[in-house]
């Protein structure tokens, strides 16, 4: 049986950390996989999860079963936390998923068994994982323009362009917010644009949303999000709490779907549960039920709020540094839209080849696309990082 099977490409950050891990030398960097670490390269429980899970140890009574759709209470809580009241109650249906991977997969499948038909639409470039779900789910799929190599920036009237093109019945994919792997991101005017389009050609936004407060904070991140689903009919919206509440492991997310009325709503629902029973079951409980007490117990809450405000800001900080520092160096503000660029990541818009020298003289870790992880700087290493980046002639 097992013969039949063929291999299946090897994820590339995965093997770039295995590369990472044996280099010996102790000046190296690794901006490679997506986490948030600290300035000592760590991986830190956040203040504010630890102590849930100290009152859940206490206070849990039991580990049965929640509901299909994981614990209401989360679904509540997280669902504030992104849409802050924009839909109606009336038309959100919504199920806890393993992660924002699970929403992703889930909102893809429910759109497979609404519309056989339909084109999945990324944006180029786009995380990987989006590509090979809709690969694996063996659905059509189109890119649009989205980035702009020269400047750095959105490539608008190309997207703009290329969604034009769009058919009723298509899916959208658009990130939330901290776009990745690039760091160039819609702004409000963007937003309204794309809403509109979307709604004129009737097709329908999935927006994956792994980065709230990352960005320019946990209300502005979310602005683009509570837009499309305020204006139109129908949209699908997957959520991470892996990197903004650090509970990467545990498995935690939230699919939700917005649709015109609470009848469909019904419907919609049900098709949610129904997928989660056929997929795994119950959603995982932990990691949900620390981020709904978090976010449901206001000095939690205001712990958790001020160290992702922390983290936000040690990453902007990185990025004015960097960017400082290769204007310094070249004395050019090319490399200005590192500072303009939000969230953990940035494409820095470097050659494979120059990525591998940053490598192999430098002892920089980057992915191959020169995406990097800017949580993976600290203050000494953002000079190493400059001297790689002039050295090898970005
Ligand atoms: N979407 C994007 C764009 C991401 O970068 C990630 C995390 N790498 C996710 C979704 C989902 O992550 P997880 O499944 O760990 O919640």
């Amino acid at each position: 049986m097992f013969e039949h099977l063929n291999a299946q490409a090897q994820d590339k950050i995965m093997a770039l950390m295995v590369e990472y891990r044996e280099d010996p030398r102790d000046t190296k960097v690794d901006l490679g996989v997506g986490v948030y670490k600290d300035p000592t390269g760590n991986t830190p429980v956040m203040r504010a999860v630890k102590a849930a899970e100290k009152q859940l140890l206490e206070k849990e009574t039991t580990k049965s079963y929640t509901a299909l759709g994981g614990d209401p209470a989360f679904v509540k809580a997280l669902s504030g936390l992104v849409l802050n009241g924009a839909v109606e109650e009336g038309r959100l249906a919504a199920a806890a998923q393993p992660g924002g991977t699970g929403a992703i997969h889930q909102a893809l499948e429910l759109v497979k068994m609404a519309n056989p038909d339909a084109t999945v639409w990324v944006s180029d470039p786009t995380w990987p994982n989006h590509l090979s779900i809709i690969k694996h789910l063996k659905m059509k799929m189109t890119p649009y323009r989205y980035f702009d190599n020269d400047t750095r920036a959105v490539d608008f009237s190309g997207m703009m362009a290329d969604l034009g093109n769009v058919a009723a019945g298509d899916v959208v994919i658009l990130h939330g917010c901290c776009h990745n792997p690039t760091g160039a991101n819609l702004n409000m005017e963007q937003w309204k644009e794309v809403t509109e389009l979307l709604g004129a050609k009737q097709a329908l936004p999935l927006i994956d949303i792994a980065y709230q407060g990352f960005g320019d904070g946990l209300e502005a991140d979310a602005l683009g999000v509570r837009h499309i689903t305020s204006t139109l009919p129908e949209s699908l919206i997957a959520a991470s709490c892996s990197k903004n509440f650090g509970v990467y492991r545990e498995r935690t997310g939230l699919l939700m779907a917005v649709s015109p009325d609470d009848k469909m709503k019904a419907v919609t629902q049900q098709n949610l549960t129904h997928l989660n029973r056929q997929n795994f079951s119950f959603p995982p409980d932990h990691g949900a039920r620390v981020v709904q007490m978090i976010l449901d117990d206001p000095a939690l809450r205001t712990e958790w709020e001020t160290e992702l405000e922390e983290v936000r800001n040690t990453m902007l900080g990185l990025r004015t540094q960097l960017a400082e520092a290769l204007q310094a160096r070249t004395g050019s503000d090319r490399f200005g839209f590192l500072a303009e660029h939000r969230g953990m990541f940035s494409r820095l818009g470097a050659t494979p080849e120059q990525v591998e020298t940053m490598k192999e003289k430098h002892g920089i870790y980057m992915v191959g696309d020169s995406r990097m992880n800017i949580a993976g700087l600290n203050k000494d290493t953002v000079d190493i990082l400059a001297d790689a980046i002039v050295d090898a002639g970005v």
